[in-house]
């Protein structure tokens, strides 16, 4: 499960996730590209629903950026909400703040529901500024959480031995495992009868009146009535490829001495 033909995320550090069902079916209603968290979480829904789905991977479930990320269940984002006030209205940004809760709770029942083991828990975040020129955003920060009521609170102290100006708490934040959380999701899926094919790269696709015909690397000739590209970016099919540039995080893993006392999530203002 190397990302780069040599590093694996701390999530990716055990086994891979190396389920395929290898099914002689070829018909489907809808076929998913992409069995990272979008694609698992899509076709565990639409098999809910009675929807006959086939989920296919370049690679294993879990490769792509759901095996990188920080693993945070927040409800803010990198852009800030005053932003989105600002470019979207008042209205718009709350309905993203009630999508985010919404998000939170739908994983937690998928948790229950699928008995998954993936070491969910919820904790605040610590958001501070580093540099004078950063304070000023930190009160825009602030000032909009309020409007929206999302529960925020300024602090003179944050739980993390980091130097910083000032700080605000946001409560309602969460973490998980995200690949054990994705298998769990996968799981449940095969187990209901679910269709997975990994490490088979697409050859050919074409929709003809609706109809789609996809090949894969083996020869094999897949149709369905509905195609979904879950592949993060999808690959050659809009202008997102020529904004694409590659970044790289550089993060550190550290098991402590002790029992920490309490759990958080902090970090400072960037200039995304
Ligand atoms: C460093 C980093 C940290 C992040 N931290 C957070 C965070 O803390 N909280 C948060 O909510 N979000 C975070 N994100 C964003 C989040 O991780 C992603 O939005 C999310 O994982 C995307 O999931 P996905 O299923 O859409 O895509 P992916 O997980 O990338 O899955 C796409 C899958 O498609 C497959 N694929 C690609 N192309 C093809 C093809 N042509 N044919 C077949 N298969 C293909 C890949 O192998 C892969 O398995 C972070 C992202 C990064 C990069």
């Amino acid at each position: 499960m190397t990302r780069d033909g040599f590093n694996r995320s701390f999530w990716q550090s055990k086994e891979d996730i190396k389920f395929s069902t290898d099914s002689d079916d070829l018909a489907f209603d809808t076929i998913i590209v992409g069995a990272g968290i979008t694609g698992i979480t899509l076709a565990k829904e639409l098999q809910n629903r009675g929807v006959k789905c086939l989920l296919l991977d370049k690679k294993n479930p879990g490769f792509g950026t759901t095996g990188g990320t920080t693993a945070h269940i927040n409800n803010f984002y990198d852009a800030a909400y005053f932003e989105i006030i600002n470019n979207f209205g008042k209205e718009a940004a709350k309905e993203l703040l009630a999508s985010t809760r919404e998000t939170i709770d739908y994983i937690k029942r998928n948790i229950l529901r699928y008995g998954i083991n993936c070491d969910f828990s919820s904790c605040d975040f610590f958001l501070y500024s580093a540099e004078e020129g950063q304070d000023d955003q930190l009160e825009q920060i602030y000032a909009a959480h309020q409007e929206l009521g999302l529960a925020t609170y300024e602090v003179d102290e944050i739980p993390f031995n980091i130097p910083f100006r000032k700080a605000i708490q946001i409560e309602g934040q969460s973490q998980f495992h995200p690949t054990n959380y994705i298998k769990g999701l996968l799981e449940a899926y095969i187990m209901e009868g679910g269709a997975l094919v990994t490490h088979k790269v697409i050859s050919d696709y074409s929709n003809e009146n609706g109809k789609i015909m996809l090949q894969t690397s083996d020869q094999r000739i897949y149709t369905a009535n509905n195609l979904v590209w879950a592949t993060h970016i999808p690959p050659g099919k809009n202008r997102f490829d020529f904004l694409l540039a590659p970044y790289r995080s550089y993060v550190f893993t550290l098991k402590l001495r002790d029992d920490s006392d309490i759990l958080a999530q902090a970090a400072d203002l960037y200039d995304p």
